[in-house]
C-alpha cells in the first residue's frame, strides 16, 4: 500500500493544518474538471484515501500504529460531504454553514446496441446530457471581479437563531438562515451564465468501449463523467446501461447462440448441406440422413460464442 504521507507530500509529523494545505493544494490540480486524465484521476482517488485517513485523528493514529486507518470504521470511505466537512470546520457536527460545492449525483444513460456488436464488442460515441462546470464564473457562481459575501443576517453562520417563549420559560431554536439559505454567504452579483449555480446543463460526445459479451443490464461505469455538482463540487459517475436487441433469427442464451432451421423433408431424410447465416459470416452444416433433432454447430465467432447449436425442423 502507498504511504499516505508520501502521497500526500508531507512529513510524519505534518501537523492536521499541514495536512489540510497539502490536500487541497493536490485537489485543486487534479480535479476532474481541471485534468480528466484517468492517471491523474487514479492519482487523486489515493490523495484523497490518504487525506481520509491523515486528516481523522484516530483513523491517523491506527494508521501510524501500522493499521490500514480504516479498522473499525468499517472500512468505510466517507467520501466527499465528510471531506468537505473538514474544509468548512463541521467535523461531524451538522452545524454551522453548509458549503455551496457539493459533489455531484451520478448520471445513467441506456444505450442499444444489436447483437453482433454485444458478439464482438464496440466502441461508440453516445450523446449525454449533463450538467457541467460553468466555464464564465468556473463553479463559484459569481461574476467577474465579485466574490460571495458574508451574510450578514445570520453572520456567515448559516443559521439563525430564534427565542420563543412558552410555558416552560424561553425556548432557543436554529433553523437555517432564510437569507443566504444556509450557506452562510450571498452572492451579490450571481454570474449571469449559471445563475450563481456554478453549473449549466451541456449535451456533449462521450467515447465509450463497449467489451465483447455484454448483455442486457450491464452497466458501464465512467468515472467522473456524471453531473457536476452545486458550486462546481466533483462530478458523479456516469453509468452506460446496455440494451442487446433482440435478432431476426438468432436466440441468445447465455454465450450459445440457437437457431431454428428449416430442413426439407426430401433433405433430412437422405441427408444434405446447408449453408447457416451466422453473425460472421456463412457456415455450411451437414445434416446427417434421418436425423431431425439439435445439432451442434462447431462455429467460432466473436470471443465469447463459441457454441452455437441449431434446432433442426421439418419442413
Ligand atoms: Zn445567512
Ligand atoms: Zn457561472
Amino acid at each position: 500500500m502507498a504511504d499516505h504521507y508520501q502521497t500526500l507530500g508531507v512529513g510524519r509529523d505534518a501537523s492536521a493544518d499541514e495536512i489540510k494545505r497539502a490536500y487541497r493544494k493536490l485537489a485543486r490540480e487534479m480535479h476532474p474538471d481541471v485534468n480528466p486524465d484517468p492517471k491523474v484521476q487514479d492519482r487523486f482517488k489515493e490523495v484523497t484515501a490518504a487525506y481520509e485517513v491523515l486528516s481523522d485523528p484516530d483513523k491517523r493514529n491506527s494508521y501510524d500504529r501500522g493499521g490500514d486507518g480504516f479498522s473499525g470504521f468499517g472500512g468505510g470511505f466517507g467520501g466527499f460531504s465528510d471531506i468537505m466537512d473538514a474544509f468548512f470546520g463541521g467535523g461531524g457536527a451538522p452545524r454551522g454553514p453548509r458549503p455551496r460545492m457539493r459533489q455531484g449525483q451520478d448520471a445513467l444513460i441506456r444505450v442499444e446496441i444489436d447483437l453482433a456488436q454485444a458478439c464482438f464488442g464496440v466502441s461508440k460515441s453516445i450523446g449525454v446530457e449533463t450538467a457541467i462546470i460553468c466555464e464564465k464564473c468556473g463553479g463559484d457562481g459569481c461574476e467577474e471581479g465579485s466574490s460571495p459575501k458574508s451574510c450578514d443576517i445570520c453572520k456567515g453562520r448559516g443559521e439563525v437563531q430564534q427565542v420563543t417563549r412558552s410555558f416552560i420559560g424561553q425556548v432557543m431554536t436554529s433553523r437555517p438562515c432564510g437569507t443566504c439559505q444556509g450557506f452562510g454567504t450571498v452572492i451579490p452579483r450571481p454570474c449571469r451564465e449559471c445563475a450563481g449555480d456554478g453549473r449549466v446543463r451541456a449535451k456533449r460526445n462521450v467515447e465509450i468501449k463497449i467489451p465483447a459479451g455484454v448483455e442486457t443490464g450491464n452497466r458501464i461505469q465512467l468515472g467522473g463523467q456524471g453531473e457536476v455538482g452545486p458550486g462546481g463540487g466533483p462530478a458523479g459517475d456516469l453509468y452506460v446501461e446496455i440494451i442487446v436487441a433482440d435478432h431476426d433469427f438468432l436466440v441468445r442464451d447465455g454465450d450459445s447462440l440457437h437457431l431454428q432451421l428449416n430442413v426439407p423433408m426430401t433433405g433430412a431424410a437422405l441427408g444434405t448441406n446447408m449453408k447457416v447465416e451466422t453473425l460472421d459470416g456463412e457456415i455450411e452444416v451437414e445434416i446427417k440422413p434421418g436425423r431431425p433433432g439439435n445439432y451442434y454447430f462447431c462455429a467460432t465467432f466473436g470471443e465469447q460464442f463459441n457454441s452455437f447449436t441449431g434446432a433442426i425442423t421439418l419442413s
